[in-house]
């Protein structure tokens, strides 16, 4: 039995990791790698292993750096299924038609710009190359086993991190050998909006844990709603706009859910909030379709005809001319646009408009890579270069990592801590390398054995 890292190797991005059972091998997660043009048009455009030989590919939820090969993996050969929840399968559609559009979008405008000799950039897939992706997709419920292939066996489970997300229990089977694998997937946080909370296994032989936020600590959530209501509050006597700069899926839905919350207590104003992306309408409406994955409280709001993605004080913008209108448009508002890093979308617009004042602010609620506008925003610089123009920063910047959708290392230390017996290896993937050692460092002064931070295609024997 061997595990390799073929992504998301002391960094957070395309996550693709190959298990080989016996003569069985399965993908875990078949992620799109983005970075920097050069190295994701070498990663995106091959794979390390041969696509026809994988069984199965077990997919742990719908974002991009986690799905956003699938339609690569078919294309070079692959004809197996894709294992994935109802919700992640047709968020995943979603996503990757989009992953489709934009890289359409972009060859274009590179191509538009190229010089004489320079060769046409492709995109890596094309929309027809997502439909026979799609078409693999099989629908697994949670907490049922499944046989994925020959002596590899899986049980999708709750992982509170977005809609349709899991994290999988594998029994691997091989001759007289048999380990229970956990692999977290993205591991959410309990008590976050929306969702169930994280599932916690009590057997792993073998434990894949990601580590995003390996070195950091949340504050509480309900710190968070403390700081989010004196925020909004203050912003909004000012009369200012806020930029919440967010991912379509999951991100944007959480903050309308906060949002909601803090109106219905009367604790902010309620200032109008747009949701300015096509992308999140359509994530959204696919929250509606799946009310097996909400928690408790969101099924008794939805019972109360209270919808806290639906309410009074929200209004969805599809349409780009209503979305340029209301850039310019002044404040006291909302606006919670995609993509959540800043690095293309409508958000970019609205930030262009919006950096310049004292007045406005800037909500940073998920990650940020290194590089990225989104980052630059965080880190609090003087200028910033937005749709080609350096800009002066002078609007509030307010970071919020407690809102974050990933356990924190406190988190996935207490969910490493929990199984009824030390995994007896763990490997440690998917954080950047400060945050994977860290991760790797607190679980061996907790007295875990053998912890492991794979370099990029490193293997492991299980
Ligand atoms: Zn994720």
């Amino acid at each position: 039995m061997r595990f390799t890292a073929f992504g998301a190797a002391r960094n957070v991005t395309g996550s693709k990791h190959l298990l080989s059972v016996g003569p069985s091998r399965v993908l875990l997660d078949c992620g799109l790698f983005q970075g920097h043009r050069e190295e994701s048009e070498r990663r995106n455009r091959g794979f390390p292993f041969e696509p026809a030989s994988i069984g199965a590919v077990l997919l742990s939820h719908a974002h991009i750096d986690h799905s956003g090969s699938l339609p690569s993996l078919v294309k070079a050969g692959f004809r197996g299924r894709i294992l994935a929840t109802g919700a992640t399968a047709d968020l995943t559609e979603v996503l990757l038609r989009d992953s489709a559009h934009l890289q359409a979008h972009d060859a274009e405008y590179l191509n538009a710009k190229r010089r004489r000799g320079e060769p046409t950039v492709t995109p890596v897939y094309t929309p027809a190359d997502v439909e026979q992706a799609v078409a693999r997709l099989t629908v697994v419920d949670y907490d049922r086993p499944v046989q994925a292939a020959p002596g590899v066996s899986v049980t999708y489970r709750d992982a509170g991190h977005i809609l349709g997300s899991s994290l999988l229990e594998i029994t691997a089977r091989e001759r007289d050998q048999t380990r229970a694998i956990v692999f977290t997937g993205d591991l959410g946080r309990p008590g976050m909006p929306i969702l169930r909370d994280p599932y916690q296994p009590c057997e792993a032989d073998v434990l894949i844990t990601e580590s995003t936020y390996g070195a950091r600590e949340h504050a509480s959530l309900t710190a968070a709603d403390d700081r989010l209501a004196r925020f909004v509050s203050r912003v909004a006597a000012r009369r200012g706009k806020i930029i919440i700069p967010a991912f379509a899926v999951g991100r944007t839905q959480a903050v309308l859910y906060q949002l909601h919350a803090l109106m219905r207590a009367g604790r902010v104003p309620g200032i109008p909030i747009y949701v300015d992306s096509p992308l999140a309408i359509r994530a959204t409406e696919l929250f509606e379709r799946h009310p097996e994955c909400f928690d408790a409280e969101m099924n008794a709001l939805l019972r109360r005809n209270d919808d806290p993605l639906g309410f009074d004080r929200v209004t969805y913008v599809n349409d780009a001319r209503d979305s340029k209108a209301l850039g310019r448009r002044q404040g006291p508002m909302i606006v919670v646009s995609a993509s959540g890093m800043c690095e293309g979308g409508r958000v970019l617009h609205h930030l262009r408009e919006a950096v310049g004042s004292r007045r406005n602010a800037i909500m940073i609620v998920g990650y940020q890579a290194e590089g990225t506008l989104g980052s630059r925003i965080a880190e609090g610089a003087d200028r910033v270069r937005i749709l080609g123009e350096t800009l002066a920063l002078r609007a509030e910047v307010a970071v919020f990592d407690e809102l974050s959708a990933h356990a924190d290392g406190r988190g996935l230390a207490a969910f490493a801590g929990g199984f009824r017996r030390a995994p007896s290896s763990t490997i440690v993937v998917h954080g950047s390398e400060e945050n994977a050692l860290a991760l790797a460092r607190r679980l061996s002064l907790d007295g875990f054995p053998r912890v492991s931070v794979p370099f990029d295609g490193e293997s492991f024997d299980l």
